[in-house]
């Protein structure tokens, strides 16, 4: 998927209320499922994870074989199921295949790319079908930042322009930005402008330098604390909520500030094995702390071709559907089952004390590392156990 459409799935979020009060064991299921139904796309965004082609790979899922993983994904407790792409709007089965899962009780989401195939009829449709949310890409708050991150000029009036209809037909708006070199220091202008879109999901992913991803366009460890304390004072007062992809260390970052504000001793926390509720909460009365999704953990990311991998970001795969199904695939393969194991991590994440709650982006870390397991380079948080005993810092 590409970032539009994700290139890290876009992940189009976690619609609130969904996994509420369920409990959800990541060995056995995904709490989120990405298919990336093309990747044929029109743009040609300088960070896109997948690459995107104009034309979609004469290898693509039929529609067969996409009806056949909507039943699979289903048959996995009933995750919340998001089409990418590439342009998923380049797929003309896609309202079909939307339908389908919709009225088996799914709840489904898109990333269309904002090009001229996405019309208000199309809009129309999504809703009529049933779609709860529909997001859309905005990574800089002009049509200079925008169109140079998104390699296509005039993509930021366009997108604009598509909004409106959404805001017209009523129709939940989720609004995805990459943050990256480009628009580090533009984002007080971007959360204002999420506001006068009417979003109600600011969706922050945080680059991971792989596809068209580069190193040199990451914001850098100290950035990214900086980001999360901000997005953490902007989640209390925004008109929209707030939700991360690849910002694992967002989730320790929230549960370090709410112990604070509600004077939480770090000790008194248990770490769920499950995920228990939502978890945007981080904590609840009981002070428990969900268990995180991670890449892998949580969730798959299905390829136009039907190879499943943990992220659409971590290109190891752990198998085709065409061979073997989704749940053997998630459930059984190395990759996913080692990925799954946040006490065999390297380093300090290994050690950390947040790691079943945050456990780092494995794609990151394999993006700049080479290795799944290794700690994400990223984070400048110490765990505990890595402190000398004169160090005084408390969370
Ligand atoms: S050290 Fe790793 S597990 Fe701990 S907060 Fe940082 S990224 Fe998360």
């Amino acid at each position: 998927m590409k970032m539009n459409g994700i290139g890290h799935p876009q992940i189009i979020g976690h619609p609130h209320g969904h996994g509420l009060g369920k409990i959800i064991d990541y060995n056995e299921n995904p709490y989120i499922v990405i298919w990336e139904v093309t990747r044929a796309c029109q743009l040609k965004c300088v960070h896109c994870r997948a690459d995107a082609q104009t034309e979609a790979d004469p290898r693509e899922l039929s529609t067969k074989e996409g009806l056949n993983l909507i039943d699979q994904i289903y048959e996995m407790n009933n995750p919340m199921l998001v089409f990418t792409g590439g342009d998923c709007m380049m797929r003309e089965d896609l309202f079909e295949l939307a339908d389908y899962a919709v009225k088996k009780g799914m709840r489904v989401s898109m990333t269309p790319s904002a090009t001229a195939n996405v019309t208000k009829e199309k809009m129309a449709r999504a809703k009529e079908v049933g779609l709860s949310r529909w997001g859309f890409s905005l990574d800089g708050p002009t049509p200079e930042i925008h169109d140079h991150f998104r390699g296509t000029p005039g993509s930021f009036d366009l997108t604009l322009e598509k909004i409106k209809y959404l805001n017209e037909l009523n129709m939940p708006l989720q609004i995805n930005t990459v943050i990256s070199r480009y628009n580090y220091d533009h984002l007080e202008e971007m959360a204002k402008l999420v506001g006068e879109m009417k979003a109600v999901m600011w969706y922050i992913f945080l680059l991971v330098p792989t596809g068209r991803g580069q190193l040199e366009a990451c914001i850098t460890p100290a950035e990214h604390e900086k980001v999360f304390r901000w997005l953490y004072e902007l989640s209390k007062t925004a008109p929209y909520d707030i939700k991360t992809t690849a910002a694992q260390h967002y989730r320790r970052v929230v549960l370090q500030q709410k112990m604070r504000e509600n004077k939480i001793d770090k000790s008194d926390i248990k770490y769920e094995d499950t995920m228990t509720m939502d978890q945007s909460k981080m904590i609840d009365g009981l002070k428990r702390a969900p268990k995180g999704v991670n890449d892998g953990n949580g969730f798959a990311f299905v390829s136009h071709i039907g190879d499943v991998f943990p992220s659409g970001l971590l290109p190891l795969t752990g198998g085709n559907i065409r061979e073997t199904p989704l749940a053997e695939i998630y459930r059984e393969s190395k990759v996913f089952k080692d990925l799954r194991q946040p006490d065999n991590y390297k380093g300090k994440c290994g050690v950390c004390e947040y790691r079943t709650i945050c456990g780092g982006s494995r794609s990151r870390t394999y993006a700049v590392t080479g290795d799944y397991m290794e700690s994400e380079p990223f984070c400048v948080y110490i765990p505990l156990a890595m402190r000398s005993k004169d160090t005084t810092a408390t969370v």
